[in-house]
Order: C-alpha cells, then structure tokens, then sequence
C-alpha cells in the first residue's frame, strides 16, 4: 500500500519510518533542496528534543488541547522519543532543568544523518524539490518537480492510498515552513485558524536612550509573569526591540490573549523573586554612606547593570530614597507590552488546521484517507522540547492510524 508524506520534518519523517517499519511503501516529496531543515535550526540554540517533565504536566503545556495530547504522549512518549534516538545511535541526556538533549559528542546533523540512513534503508523514498500543489479529485495529490534538469517543472499526480501532510507552521520561512499551504487546505474546506506567533519576544516602547545605552543585556533569576497571571522564572534578554527569552516566550499566550483584548498587555518583571518583600526592604534600608545608587544596588543586592538605567527608564521619578517604593519596583517593575514580534521570527506558530476539521487519528474529516501532523495543527506549547515531542507524537499517531483496518486505504495505489 502507498503512503505519501508531504512536508520533511521531525513530523513527516517520524511517520515515513514508522509507516515503512509496519510494511508500508513510503513515498516522501520535500519543496525544500534538503529535509529536515527547521530541525536543524532548532539544534542552533542547544538541541532540545524534549523534556523528562512526566506525564499529566507534560500534557498541560499543550492547553487547550491537553487532554489529546495526553493520548498522543502516551502513544509516542518522551521515553520513547529517547529509545528512538538511542536506535539511531544517539544517546541522549536529561539536563538540570529537564530538558533533554543528545549528549555533547552528537550533533543535529549527526542526529539527522543517522535518520535519513535509517528511512534509506527502510526503503522510504525521499524526493526534495518536489512541492506538493493541491488536492485532485477524491484521492490525487497534484506535486511539481522543482530540480533542475529536463522534468524542471514537470506537473504530476499521485493517488496514495493514504496521505500524511506534515507540512508545518509558518515561521522562519526560510526553511520552508511558509504556511502556503493554507489555501491548498481551505479550498475543500477545511477549518484553518488564522497563524499568530507563539514562543516569541515581546516589544517595549523603550526610550531611544535606553535602547542606545543598554543595547541588549542578560537579567539573570529573574521571574516574569503578564498582568496578575502566573510568574515564570528563569532569564531574559533585554533588546532594542524589547525582552526575549524562555519566561518571555512561556507567557506569549497571555500576551496575545490581552492585547488582543485591546490591552493593557503588562509583564511584571522581579528581579529578586528568591528575596521576600520585607527582606528586601530591610536590604534597601541600610546606610548607604557615600555609596552611589547603582553602587549600593551592587554591593547588597547583586544588580549591576543594566538594573539601575532599566529601574530609571521604568520610573524616571526613581525614588531612590524610599525603602519601600524600590522594593515593590524591584518585584514587580511593569514593562508594557505594545506588541508581539513578526511571525516569521517566531520559534513556533499558533494557529494551522482546527482540531475540529480532523478526526480521533488526525484524519481530515472533509478527506477520508488524508492525515495531518506536526506544527500544521492548531496547538502550541512553550519551548523546552515540548515542540518537537509534539511533532514526534502526531506523526507516530497518523503512522499507527494509517495501519488501523479500515483508516487510510482511500486511494488507488
Ligand atoms: C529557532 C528555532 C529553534 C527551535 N528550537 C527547538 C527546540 O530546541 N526544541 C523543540 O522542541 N523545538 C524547537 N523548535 C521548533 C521545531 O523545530 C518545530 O516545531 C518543528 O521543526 C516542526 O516540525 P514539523 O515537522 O511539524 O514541520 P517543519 O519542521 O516546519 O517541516 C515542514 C516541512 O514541510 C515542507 N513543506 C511545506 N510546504 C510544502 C509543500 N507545499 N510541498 C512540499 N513540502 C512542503 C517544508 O519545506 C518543511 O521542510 C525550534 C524552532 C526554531 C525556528
């Protein structure tokens, strides 16, 4: 039985092996010149695979769609993410903060080179260049050979028995994940939420000052959190735009959900979330002799700069000689928030195909026989290897569903 995947990412191949591993023919067509492409993006900033965060938490990070997602891991779970890799030859490791990540001496290529060995062997056909153009009649999928040479351009069609798109969300365009599928979708009508950034910075009005003397700066321990919400800790960078980083991408959907509301979209920054609010006014209380304000900020709470110019641009009236007033700033200092950063900057997409317009196995309702995976779907999760762990799951779902009696045997081939 034929099965075409379209789309190589973790989602696709993930499904092209399990699929050629139960028996399946497996024919695999890529716009791009090379596979695996955003895979190897991720890997740039610490390859993080997934997480050791164990199930019923794990689960929460998905939201809305916790209760599929715990399904889908248990189906394909982070220990078998790990036993996978493993097969491959790459150990992996579970770092202090739970993330887990291959072991220093293997790198993503090495990680994708094992793989793509693997679906070679498997027998999976894997044609780059090819981009995938729509649907024809009840089963065809319509594909252009965009390789150089004589078929350069030349139009086919394809009658799978089963389809898998695994075609990704629409950020960092560059590797391929455009979202240019979303008409292809609609147009049979399926339910495609609009795309908004997820796990991105945040931009803050910050003075021309500020941005030419700070520039961007790490804020180390610190917590985050966006109106009365939930903190989050960890570090943040300051930049020209405004604040990135792991607590600032955690809390995007707060921060979209409240400026879609029209605002006011405010992250409280703490800079000393270990120093209860008593004990830090007694700190702020000790004699400061001749000591400057940034000095004395320095020697008995550890905040070198940027603290003092960032404290400043928040309060220009700084009340340096009130205890009180610098220890509530200090805890909660309100950067507001004008606006999320484009999508195409964005580590991941909200937004893709509705949970409503797929079945139970991710099978679009509107097209018996044709599967979706990966970032294409409307879920979002907060970096921290709940991403790729989602795409790993759903492509091994729609695999196992494929191989269900009676899913996926739509076509001709
Ligand atoms: C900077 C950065 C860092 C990241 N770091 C991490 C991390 O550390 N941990 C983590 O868990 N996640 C991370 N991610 C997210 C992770 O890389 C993605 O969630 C994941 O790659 C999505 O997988 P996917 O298979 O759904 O789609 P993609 O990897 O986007 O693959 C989709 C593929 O479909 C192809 N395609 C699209 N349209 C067509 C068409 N019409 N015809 C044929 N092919 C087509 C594309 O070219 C692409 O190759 C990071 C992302 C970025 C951008």
């Amino acid at each position: 039985m034929l099965t075409v995947i379209i789309g190589g990412g973790p989602a696709g191949l993930l499904a092209a092996q399990r699929l050629a591993e139960a028996g399946h023919r497996v024919r695999l067509f890529e716009a791009q010149a090379t596979v695996g492409r955003k895979f190897l993006v991720a890997g740039h900033g610490g390859f993080n695979l997934s997480n050791a965060e164990e199930l019923p938490g794990f689960a929460s990070r998905y939201g809305a769609e916790e209760n599929r997602f715990q399904a889908l891991l248990r189906h394909f779970s982070p220990d078998d993410l790990r036993a996978w890799a493993a097969d491959l030859g790459i150990e992996t490791f579970v770092g202090t903060s739970g993330r887990i990540f291959p072991v220093a001496a293997h790198k993503p290529a090495d990680l994708l080179r094992a793989w793509l060995q693997r679906l070679r062997e498997l027998g999976v056909e894997i044609n780059t260049r090819h981009r995938w153009l729509g649907f024809v009649g009840a089963t065809g999928l319509r594909l252009r050979d965009e390789n150089p040479g004589p078929d350069a351009g030349r139009e086919f069609v394809v009658e799978p028995a089963a389809t898998v798109l695994a075609l990704g969300g629409a950020s960092w365009a560059k590797t391929g994940s455009d979202g240019a599928w979303v008409p292809l979708l609609q147009e049979i009508g399926v339910a495609v939420v609009p795309f908004a950034p997820a796990n991105c910075g945040a931009e803050v009005a910050w003075s021309a000052f500020f941005q030419q003397k700070v520039g961007r700066a790490p804020l180390k321990n610190i917590a985050l959190r966006v109106n009365d919400g939930a903190a989050v800790r960890g570090e943040i960078m300051l930049t020209e735009y405004g604040v990135e980083g792991t607590p600032v991408y955690a809390l995007t959907p707060q921060l979209r959900a409240a400026l879609a509301r029209g605002g006011p979209a405010v992250l409280h920054l703490s800079l000393k979330p270990d120093l209860p609010a008593p004990a830090l006014t007694a700190r702020l209380q000790l004699p400061r002799g001749k000591a400057s304000f940034p000095d004395f900020l320095k020697k008995n709470l550890h905040l070198g700069p940027p603290v003092p110019t960032l404290l400043r641009e928040a309060r220009p009236d700084l009340p340096t000689q009130n205890p009180e007033e610098l220890a509530a700033l200090l805890t909660a200092m309100p950067l507001p928030v004008t606006g999320l950063r484009p999508l195409d900057e964005a580590i991941s997409t909200a937004g893709g195909v509705a949970f409503s317009a797929v079945d139970e196995h991710l099978m679009l309702r509107q097209r018996p026989g044709t599967f979706v995976a990966g970032e294409m779907l409307d879920w979002e999760a907060p970096t921290g290897g709940y991403l790729l762990q989602g795409c790993f799951s759903t492509g091994a779902w729609v695999a196992r569903a494929i191989g269900l009696p009676g899913a996926g045997t739509a076509g001709k081939e």
